[in-house]
């Protein structure tokens, strides 16, 4: 995006604030334009005939500098690219990296069912997020044209999942890609060898396309060829070579690539990057399967650090997917916003009356692991969520947004006096110095509770019931 301010891109809108878009003024919408939260079109008089000019300035003005490019169709259509930074803490990344784990045509049929089903329902949940995983990438291992045929077909039965479709024969490919041609699947992948069949088909199909050379040149010959024939869907893999100097010019080319499409703004090169981690098991080997996923996972955080916008990766196994799917979630949070959960007050389990009421902030890390220690260990209680903008226990307490006089007015906005008869607070260790100065605010009997919740249980078996209860 060449414009870095809502100011900047509010000169091209028609400055009229009739509130078509939804916003009061155009200032406001230009705003969320540059959040990526409205789209341009949303602004409908924009594409009025006296607005042509700048509606066309703006659109291009607002492209991020990588191209982003959609896989599949529906609600799981997975988005790469797209993004306008080299660094998350100068904006935010906007697209995660999109994990394809792969099936191969020489699997028996019922096997090749269950472990599209096994990728396509994964699920993990983190910080009040489902984790899931993104594509099923279909390897031609057979080279049979019908074999590779049959296996799209079963795997398109079973899930709803974007298809990266593998092979660097054209015949092969076209026969697959017929089964599937209306889900938008991922071509995998054109090279010096094959790109005249690789470049007809993508386009009589109009599906996006890998282009992949570990030779930069030959990647940026190969992209300017494709886009100068109108294919604008690419991916571009220059190749993950798992162990040695391989592994350290592959991190190399990655960075070189998402350097020249953004700080040098060299359009040819600047689409998402396709990585490859699951060439560890070509060196570790099935014999070795905990070593091979192991090495796939330590190149899958690389890829996601280094800026792999999609993976090609082999391990299902939870030891695998844990961390990768992790570690992207937490490095696509936006850096400018604090993960938070809604302030309020919460029932854990089923509490009554005279159940204890715990305090903690809304940051939802420490939300979430405070609520997982009491409703694992079965404390049905009361739960007063404050609002720290974000921040955890300790950091609200420095920064002053967890305060005697904030939990007053949580108390009071949540009207936790109707949940329960005795007039207890237990406040986190954490925020132990706020205790005399919140009896005073809110009249309430106030107990410090342990700075780490793991500990409320043992915890309550000396501190609950309180012995004096107001
Ligand atoms: S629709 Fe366009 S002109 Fe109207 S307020 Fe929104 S941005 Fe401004």
């Amino acid at each position: 995006m060449k414009l870095s301010s809502p100011m900047e891109i509010w000169e091209y809108l028609p400055g009229t604030n009739c509130e078509e878009c939804g916003e009061k003024t155009c200032l406001a919408f230009a705003s969320l334009l540059k959040e990526r939260q409205k789209k341009l079109e949303e602004c409908k008089p924009l594409f009025e005939p006296e607005y042509a000019e700048k509606s066309k300035k703006l659109a291009e003005l607002l492209a991020p500098e990588v191209r982003e490019v959609e896989i599949g169709v529906g609600a799981r259509a997975s988005k790469i690219g797209g993004e306008d930074i080299m660094y998350r803490h100068e904006l935010t990344f906007f697209n995660r990296t999109a994990l394809a784990y792969d099936v191969w045509d020489t699997m028996e049929e019922e096997e090749l069912r269950e472990r599209v089903r096994k990728i396509t329902n994964w699920r993990k949940f983190y910080v009040g997020e489902s984790l899931r995983l993104d594509a099923i990438a279909i390897r031609s291992v057979s080279g049979d044209a019908k074999a590779f045929a049959g296996c799209v077909k079963h795997v398109a039965e079973e899930t709803d999942l974007p298809l990266v479709l593998c092979s660097f024969d054209a015949k092969v490919m076209e026969e697959g890609l017929n089964e599937v041609s209306d889900r938008n699947p991922l071509i995998y992948a054109a090279d010096e060898t094959n790109w005249k069949e690789i470049l007809e088909i993508v386009t009589r199909y109009n599906v996006p396309v890998t282009l992949f050379s570990p030779d930069l040149d030959m990647l940026n010959s190969l992209a300017s060829t494709f886009s100068s024939a109108g294919v604008e869907d690419i991916v571009l893999d220059p190749g993950t070579y798992p162990t040695g100097e391989g592994l350290a010019d592959t991190f190399s080319r990655f960075v070189r690539l998402r350097r020249a499409g953004i700080v040098d703004e060299n359009k040819s090169v600047a689409y998402p990057l396709m990585s490859v981690p699951m060439t560890a098991w070509m060196v570790h080997g099935d014999e070795d399967a905990l070593d091979a996923s192991y090495w796939e996972t330590i190149l899958a955080t690389i890829g996601t650090v280094k800026y792999a916008d999609m993976m090609i990766l082999h391990s299902i196994e939870p030891h695998s997917l844990i961390p990768e799917r992790t570690l992207i979630a937490n490095i696509y949070t936006d850096p400018r916003r604090p993960v938070s959960v809604d302030p309020g007050l919460r029932e854990v389990g089923t509490p009554t009356e005279q159940s204890p009421l715990f305090l903690t902030s809304n940051f939802a890390l420490t939300y979430y692991t405070v609520e997982s220690d009491l409703s694992s260990n079965k404390v049905d209680s009361y739960l007063v969520v404050v609002d720290t903008d974000g921040l955890g226990v300790e950091a609200a307490v420095a920064g002053g947004q967890l305060t005697a006089e904030t939990i007053k007015d949580a108390l009071e906005s949540y009207e936790v006096e109707n949940k329960v008869k005795h007039k207890t607070i237990v406040l986190p260790g954490l925020a132990a110095r706020l205790s005399g100065e919140t009896e005073d605010a809110t009249g309430w009997n106030v107990l410090v509770g342990p700075r780490d919740s793991g500990r409320i249980p043992g915890w309550m078996d000396d501190n609950w019931p309180p012995k004096t209860v107001s």
